[in-house]
């Protein structure tokens, strides 16, 4: 039985497909456009044209109960939506949907969509956060309300205690690793004073990790 499909074989569908095929995933690509097949059918054999709004369609191409589905529709929002309604009935589990506006991605979401993505905004982000540097290093989504992400000590955290830090973010935060001299240490001591250039990876709830953020980037 096939665990994933790919809805919509658009730029980002495309790479999508592909990139599970090369992982040597099972897979069902899909698109209402024979040209798109065409091109996804060099690396992936069960590459079908239907119409993903029509259920029977879907039933018939053996969409049912699948592990992970992914909609990459995004220009057509009503064929977005439309699709992960019709997976939904048929008991697809986890299924991702691309979304272009925050609109288009609440409607998902709210439809039961497991994950909406945004995948210009997200990589414009990335983007920007990696031109910008210095303050994030890097940082990673856990879920959907938590972070985890490194920082250089500024001025306002230098000397201070690790469990003073996490105490001035309520305590929603917890340092997980921090880099002095060049060596990590994971089990680092709560009453241990950052220094200047320490490298400090917390995780925590979102808000407060990008309050930590704000706070370190004002003063980089
Ligand atoms: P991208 O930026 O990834 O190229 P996009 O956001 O512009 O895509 P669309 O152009 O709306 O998104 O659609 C992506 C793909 O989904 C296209 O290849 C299109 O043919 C396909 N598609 C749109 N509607 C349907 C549908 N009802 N059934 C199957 N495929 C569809």
């Amino acid at each position: 039985m096939k665990t994933y499909a790919v809805i919509g074989l658009g730029k980002f569908g495309f790479h999508i497909a592909k990139g599970l095929a090369e992982q040597g995933m099972d897979i069902i690509a899909i698109d209402n456009d024979p040209h798109k097949i065409q091109l996804i059918s060099d690396h992936i054999e069960d590459a079908l044209i239907l119409d993903s709004t029509d259920i029977k369609a879907l039933q018939e191409a053996g969409v049912v109960g699948l592990d992970t589905v992914i909609i990459s529709i995004g220009e057509n929002i009503e064929a977005s939506i439309l699709t992960l309604m019709a997976l939904k009935e048929l008991d697809n589990k986890t299924i991702i949907a691309k979304a272009i506006t925050l609109t288009h991605g609440e409607i998902l979401a709210r439809l039961g969509a497991f994950k909406v993505i945004y995948p210009e905004r997200e990589s414009a982000k990335k983007l920007v956060e990696n031109l910008v540097g210095n303050v994030v290093i890097d940082q990673i989504d856990f879920s959907s309300t938590i972070k985890i992400a490194k920082f250089t000590v500024t001025k306002s955290l230098m000397g201070k205690m690790v469990q003073e830090i996490e105490l001035m973010f309520e305590n929603e935060i917890h340092l997980i690793a921090c880099k002095t001299r060049d060596n990590w240490t994971f089990d680092v001591d709560k009453t241990y004073k950052v220094r200047e250039n320490d490298m400090l990876s917390f995780i925590g709830k979102k808000a407060f990790i990008e309050k930590l953020r704000n706070l370190t980037k004002e003063e980089s």
